[in-house]
């Protein structure tokens, strides 16, 4: 009999918990009690109990308070809430094609695919992507961005939308947007319109082999007109030379860095750049998906073919770089149209095929995220004084990382937002 089944709890407070309203309460203490917790920065604890107070965790052992209510998360692993650090919640299909609608950085696309669709449809296949993906496990997300996400992220940031923790970007920037002045300007007024971030394209796609698109002014214009105003800089770059570029600007995070060298890896090392490979999900999602793209901007059967020779070129470029001990990988999957709520898949291609570490797996999703993202001191471990991101699996990811596949619990901010018997099926993304 799987551990699960001998925690009848699990199934038979959530009802109860519920009926007394105690799952959205903040006044009485939670208590999780965990067979095995995982807590992001590499530790292991066993039988031990998490106690959750408005919303944060409280402490980590010890006695139960008098009046918590509890879940028995005993059979189950339990690790922080994870963390993509590059989902597109926006992306999805309208009968079945792809929508224009929240797409950033395809300027062909917008008006030609989804004319059908109305703005309620499209924020609502929004609203779905962001509840598969906290369902998933996931309970924050950046979003590299479109305008469209600011009133979704403040929606959910409200408590009326179930979703993850939202950052966004809002319109990215690109080799388009005008001359390094220019670009300065518009940092400034993403600031004011209310991003977390700054998204650049400093390259071509992968589809199009990926070479420097903004020149290395650019790139010091915008990365350094960004960190005057505290903002951090998400930097597309495919070629090592635009990676090389972002990373002697200042720019935060090198996002894909499919044709990044090992000199440059050295380089981003010492400066301190994070390293988004975005290897397990993306591609192959595209690939599944074909024909819901194809015919659309530069969605061809040429890019398709180089997508395709694109998943052996990221995996080894992803083998090199975990070779740099001192390179900081943060844990971002690309989700487009189709992959969301499947943002789990590329801790298993890192791990099985990329031959990383799981607990390194882990850790990137979790702490090393959070690090980047500024917010450490928030999210990203199982700490006294975090937020009470939570979530729990069926199995353990150290032994079997398909076990990442089976969140069955999932808490953001102390409250609960998914408790499932393990194996049930969920609905799939747009
Ligand atoms: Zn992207």
């Amino acid at each position: 009999m799987p551990a699960y089944l001998r925690s009848p709890i699990l199934y038979v407070l959530p009802t109860l918990l519920l009926a007394a309203g105690l799952v959205n309460a903040q006044d009485r203490p939670i208590v999780l009690k965990a067979g095995t917790v995982l807590d992001g920065k590499g530790q292991i604890l066993h039988n031990t109990i998490i106690v959750v107070e408005d919303g944060k965790i409280a402490r980590i052992g010890g006695v139960a308070p008098q009046g918590a209510g509890t879940y028995d998360l005993a059979g189950l692993t339990v690790t922080p809430g994870w963390i993509d650090t590059h989902a597109h919640v926006f992306w999805h299909f309208h009968d079945g094609r792809l929508s224009s609608v929240g797409i950033e950085h395809l300027p062909p696309i917008r008006g030609v695919a989804g004319k059908d669709e109305s703005p309620s449809q499209a924020l609502l296949y929004a609203v779905d992507n962001a509840i598969v993906t906290l369902n998933a496990g996931f309970t924050t997300i950046q979003s590299p961005g479109s305008p469209e996400e600011k009133d979704l992220r403040d929606a959910i940031a409200r408590g009326i939308i179930p979703g993850p923790r939202m950052l966004t970007s809002l319109e990215p920037l690109t080799e388009q947007s005008g001359p390094p002045e220019k670009l300065r300007e518009l940092v400034r007024e993403r600031k004011q319109q209310g991003a977390d971030f700054i998204k650049l394209f400093a390259s071509k796609s992968i589809r199009e082999g990926g070479a420097q698109t903004m020149t290395d002014e650019h790139l010091r214009a915008a990365c350094g007109e960004a960190k005057s105003l505290g903002l951090r800089t998400l930097v597309h770059a495919h070629s090592a030379e635009s990676a090389k570029a972002a990373t002697l600007a200042g720019c935060t995070t090198i996002e894909h860095g499919a044709y990044v060298t090992d000199e440059v890896f050295d380089l981003m090392a010492k400066h301190g750049t994070y390293y988004d490979p975005n290897i397990g999900l993306v591609l192959q999602n595209y690939l599944e998906n074909k024909e819901k793209f194809l015919g659309i901007g530069n969605y061809n059967e040429q890019g398709f073919a180089f997508m395709e020779k694109g998943k052996a070129i990221v995996l080894d470029t992803f083998k090199k770089a975990l070779k740099h001990k001192d390179l900081k990988i943060v844990y971002g999957t690309d989700a487009v149209a189709g992959a969301h709520g499947r943002n789990y898949e590329e801790f298993i291609v890192r791990v099985r095929d990329g031959g990383q570490e799981p607990m390194a797996a882990l850790a990137s999703a979790t702490s090393v995220s959070a690090e980047s993202l500024g917010l450490q001191d928030k999210i990203g471990s199982i700490a006294p004084g975090l937020d009470a991101d939570i979530v729990a699996m069926d199995g353990n990811p150290l032994q079997d990382v398909t076990a990442v596949r089976r969140v069955v619990f999932v808490m953001k901010g102390g409250k609960v937002f998914e408790n499932l018997a393990p194996g049930t099926r969920r609905k799939g993304a747009q």
